[in-house]
């Protein structure tokens, strides 16, 4: 039997009915990252590393577009679906395809290399050296946040090309099939925390915040008054830079003591997650001096980890 619906009733469906996932589109996805990183670096602080980075996402947007990874196993893939669990989980041996990609991609990063610090090109060059059995066990490491203070310099170049694999896999999952992970601070699609969360302008996402994952990119909805990290509803708060304007702000959460950096599109209709994090280390630095703790990394960055003696 069908209802006809009240004009309010209407009204509320539509407020209701937008997407809980957002899958990733690889090639624009990278490509919109790269510019973005341009536009934000002159002036900046690391704007070499902004520059560096930017070149790692066009070799990205350029290899996505040719990528060829192996679909999931189909019943992998509907176990997975049945119970709510991640579909690509961080724990697989990461897709054969990375390896290829890896390799396209230090070709690609190293062909402009005159205009690349020597430290970099030297990164680059060492990860060209190793053979495959060394790429998956680093591979592993990374992805268990387990490397040694070698792993941690390549890291940027090794998730870059992680992130081709991942992000094209999510790319071809059904998102309507696609069930908000049982742990809904986690990626629905590879289990990885989210780099940061983004307010969206619009279309159906127009003002929901999505948190982003680091590794394949899909984003999930998840309310405003939440802490990403902890679920509490209760002394959520907004820290920012004076004079940095509001297009990134540090979500900070009085329970678990973490903080996220929240990108809002509408202070900045380009603002793009993983750039406008990495283009905002100096909040993190000033973040640094207060008892909040980053509750997740950006994969394209490395940072060594504070020693305890130092
Ligand atoms: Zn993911
Ligand atoms: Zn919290």
């Amino acid at each position: 039997m069908q209802r006809i619906l009240q004009p309010g009733e209407i009204e509320a469906l539509d407020a209701i009915d937008f997407p809980r996932i957002r899958l990733p589109r690889p090639t624009e996805l990278f490509a919109e990252r790269a510019a973005r990183l341009r536009q934000l670096a002159p002036g900046n602080p690391i704007a070499d590393y902004l520059l560096f980075i930017a070149r790692v996402c066009e070799a990205q947007a350029g290899i996505a577009a040719t990528l060829q990874t192996t679909a999931p196993d189909a019943a992998v893939l509907e176990r997975a679906l049945e119970h709510g669990m991640p579909p690509l989980p961080l724990q697989d041996r990461p897709d054969p395809a990375w390896q290829a990609a890896l390799a396209q991609l230090l070709e690609r990063v190293l062909a402009g290399a005159a205009d690349l610090p020597a430290v970099l090109v030297a990164h680059a060059r060492r990860l060209q050296a190793l053979d495959a059995a060394a790429l998956d066990q680093l591979a592993a490491d990374l992805l268990n946040e387990d490397g040694d203070a070698d792993a941690l310099a390549v890291q940027p170049l090794v998730m870059a090309a992680l992130q081709l694999v991942w992000a094209d896999r999510a790319s071809r999952l059904d998102a309507a099939r696609l069930a908000p992970a049982a742990e809904p601070t986690v990626c629905p699609a590879c289990g990885s925390p989210p780099l940061a969360s983004v307010l969206r302008i619009g279309g159906s996402a127009e003002g929901h915040r999505y948190l982003h994952c680091g590794l394949c990119a899909t984003e999930w909805h998840m309310v405003r008054v939440k802490c990403s990290h902890c679920q509490s509803t209760r002394g959520v708060r907004y820290l920012g830079v004076d004079g940095d304007g509001k297009a990134v702000l540090a979500e900070t959460c009085d329970h678990c003591r973490s903080y996220r950096k929240q990108v809002d599109q509408h202070a900045d209709p380009l603002a793009e997650a993983l750039a406008d994090d990495l283009a905002t280390l100096r909040l993190d630095l000033l973040m640094a001096e207060t008892n909040f703790e980053r509750a997740s990394g950006n994969p394209l960055l490395a940072l060594p980890e504070p020693t305890d003696d130092a």
